[in-house]
This record gives structure tokens, C-alpha cells and sequence, in this order.
């Protein structure tokens, strides 16, 4: 069995139901139709440029709950990659 594991930020307006969907759509008649998407969950992560004070949030626009700066920018959450395909290689 193909299986595939893409990693999703929380901080991204990515769907794994989406993904999935569009996945059956694009794969249907080839070798990969039958392929298992894995979703990894990447939970939001801020650093405050200010302070440096690294913390964990649910979106853009917060302030440090270190110093109170609003220079915030993300450093987990915006992600969207494979992050592993494993391949049947039929040898069972
Ligand atoms: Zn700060």
C-alpha cells in the first residue's frame, strides 16, 4: 500500500478533507488511486521579535504575552509539505 504524509499548519486555510477530495479527483485511473493520505497537524507557534519570547497561539494579530510587543511573526504553522511517501514494492 502507497502512502503519503503531508504535513499542514494550522496557520494555513488548508482542508485535509480538501486535500483528500482533490487527491481522488487527480489520482483516479493511475497507479496512485488507491494511495492512503496521512495528514500531520502542525499546531501554531509565534516568536516575538521584540523580546524573542517564543509561545504558542491561534492566529496572526496577537501580542507577546512576554513584553506585549505586536512585532509577532510566525515560526510553526504555515507549513504545507510531503513529508514521506512509502511505496509497495509488492515483496509481501
Ligand atoms: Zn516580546
Amino acid at each position: 500500500m502507497t502512502a503519503i504524509t503531508i504535513v499542514v499548519g494550522d496557520l494555513t486555510s488548508i482542508v485535509d478533507e480538501s486535500v483528500q477530495f482533490y487527491f481522488n479527483i487527480m489520482t483516479k485511473g493511475t497507479i496512485l488511486e488507491d494511495a492512503i493520505l496521512r495528514f500531520k497537524r502542525i499546531a501554531p507557534e509565534f516568536v516575538c521579535t521584540d523580546c524573542g519570547h517564543l509561545f504558542t497561539g491561534r492566529s496572526i494579530g496577537i501580542r507577546c504575552p512576554d513584553c506585549g510587543g505586536k512585532s509577532i511573526v510566525a515560526d510553526k504553522g504555515q507549513e504545507f509539505y510531503i513529508e514521506s511517501v512509502e511505496v509497495d514494492d509488492g515483496a509481501d
